[in-house]
């Protein structure tokens, strides 16, 4: 059976990277009908954040791509925190000693840096492996009476992962295929710290087996660590999972990893949900106004496609679609204003009502009342060009309100001559019994043909006076909408 996790450590907020990898995994269980977990890897307490756990589980739920497995929710494998399952790793550290897999490393702080200054000064780099392992202070040098002494007196000591030397692991990844790997070149990794937790490393490995993960889903930046873990699967005879290393996801100009930087400089969001802390608010999807749709659809085109350039998808056609064979190797740029466009495409496809529903509570909060109807109407007229429902306000003011203020340039078309062609056109609109849209066009129209007067000297003095200036939508459906009462006395107000 397909079993996937996501495995973030709860260090701050999920980036949208981690949500990339969430979605990567989440497509891929379902796809193959298999299960898709969370678990919360929060072994190192010097970064652990509070808040964060909940952070990331509303996220992926706001997103919805909630877990099928996790704190709280079918917990076959569990407890999903790793903190909890802090005495399981202890023993797995002490069989890989046994079998001679790892072993003690007692060395202080002041002796690492002696040792690394030694060997600098040397013109070498300094890694902690076979060439220097038995000179350093570890109990492949050391008596097993003195290593049973020190550890019962209490010393502080590591247990590092006794790397093979010499080897060259071929290793396979389904996206970048085979990579190859040099054992003498990696260092000993600590697995388990004398505080009594593990490493990620350990942790990680005996955590995937247990919980039977198939595939391993995650990002590039854990490519580095796979020769590792493999090596730690090999040391304790258990299969391992398929590794899969998603690209990267760079910055939207020049080059590198995006950052939560970027976003702030060009004002998007690289977070799911706002981010609070004491210095600030580090902005999210969801308050920024997105539909969690539209950023899944954006995101799993980050890195994939389905082999045609079709781009909307919604979640279940994803699911159908997903292949890890076809996730790109090469990074991903991310581009905000193709984020942005996501969120038109799902914003011009809600139904008009849901979009008059999400606006009403603004129009509330300006003391504005109207009938859902009309809202409903006016949100239809409108939407083809918003991003955001945010947008709504700005691009429709002029419906709830008469303009206070007549936009500069526009003014120009305000000619000597157009005062007494809008008191005639008062007196034809006053006349229009049906007040609709064509109707009035029509009516307007006729009048304007049988007189022979020139569209442009009636219509943009006559958008101007209701709108302010020469935007909006078609303006007899403005007309329609704010009334015959508002409409002429806009057209009053202008003239004076
Ligand atoms: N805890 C690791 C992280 O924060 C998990 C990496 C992995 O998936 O192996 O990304």
């Amino acid at each position: 059976q397909v079993r996937v996790r996501f495995a973030p450590s709860p260090t701050g907020p999920l980036h949208i990277g981690g949500v990339r990898t969430a979605l990567f995994n989440y497509l891929f269980a379902k796809k193959n009908n298999g299960v898709f977990f969370l678990r919360i890897e929060d072994t190192d307490q010097n970064r652990y954040v509070p808040g964060a756990e909940e952070y990331i589980i509303e996220a992926l739920e706001w997103l919805g791509i909630s877990p099928d497995e996790t704190i709280g929710k079918n917990e076959k494998f569990g407890p999903y925190r790793q903190s909890e399952r802090k005495d399981l790793y202890q023993q797995y550290a002490a069989d890989l000693i046994k079998s001679g897999n790892a072993y003690y490393a007692f060395d202080t702080a002041e002796a690492l840096d002696a040792a690394r200054k030694e060997e600098e000064n040397q013109g070498k780099t300094f890694i902690y492996n076979h060439h220097n392992r038995e000179k350093l202070d570890t109990s492949l040098v050391i008596s097993p009476e003195e290593i049973a002494k020190r550890i019962a007196d209490g010393a502080a000591y590591v247990i590092r992962f006794k790397t093979p030397v010499n080897e060259t692991l071929h290793l396979h990844d389904i996206i970048r295929g085979d990579v190859k790997f040099e054992t003498s070149l990696l260092d000993d990794k600590v697995l388990f710290k004398s505080d009594g937790m593990p490493t990620y490393h350990l942790a990680n490995i005996v955590d995937d087996h247990l919980m039977e993960t198939s595939h391993v889903i995650r990002g590039e930046e854990w490519l580095p660590s796979m020769p590792l873990h493999i090596l730690l699967y090999r040391a304790f005879g258990w299969d391992a999972p398929e590794f899969a290393h998603l690209p990267l996801i760079m910055k939207p100009v020049g080059n590198g990893k995006l950052s939560k930087r970027d976003g702030d400089k060009m004002g998007f969001p690289v977070f799911p949900l706002d981010w609070k802390t004491e210095e600030g608010i580090s902005s999210g999807y969801r308050e920024k106004g997105f539909f969690p749709e539209a950023v899944i659809n954006f995101l799993a085109l980050l890195g994939w496609n389905d082999a045609t350039e079709k781009e909307l998808f919604n979640l279940e056609e994803l699911v159908e679609s997903f292949d890890l064979n076809r996730v790109h190797k090469a990074g991903a740029k991310f581009d905000p204003e193709k984020n942005k466009w996501f969120n038109h495409q799902y914003l011009i496809r809600q139904e008009d009502s849901l979009l008059a529903n999400a606006f009403a509570p603004i129009l509330i909060e300006k003391g504005i009342t109207i009938s859902d109807d009309k809202l409903t109407k006016i949100v239809s007229l409108i939407k083809e060009r918003a991003h955001f429902v945010s947008e709504f306000w700005e691009m429709s003011d002029f419906f709830f309100v008469a303009p206070v203020a007549y936009d500069e340039k526009a003014s120009k078309n305000w000619k000597a001559e157009t005062p007494a062609l809008m008191e005639e056109l008062i007196s034809v609109l006053e006349k229009i019994e049906e007040f609709t849209s064509l109707n009035i066009e029509t009516i307007v129209k006729e009048w304007m043909t049988n007189n022979e007067i020139g569209m442009g000297k009636v219509m943009q003095p006559f958008r101007l006076s209701l709108v302010g200036a020469l935007k909006g939508p078609h303006l007899f459906d403005i007309v329609e909408l704010i009334g015959k009462e508002e409409t002429i006395s806009r057209l009053q107000k202008a003239i004076t």
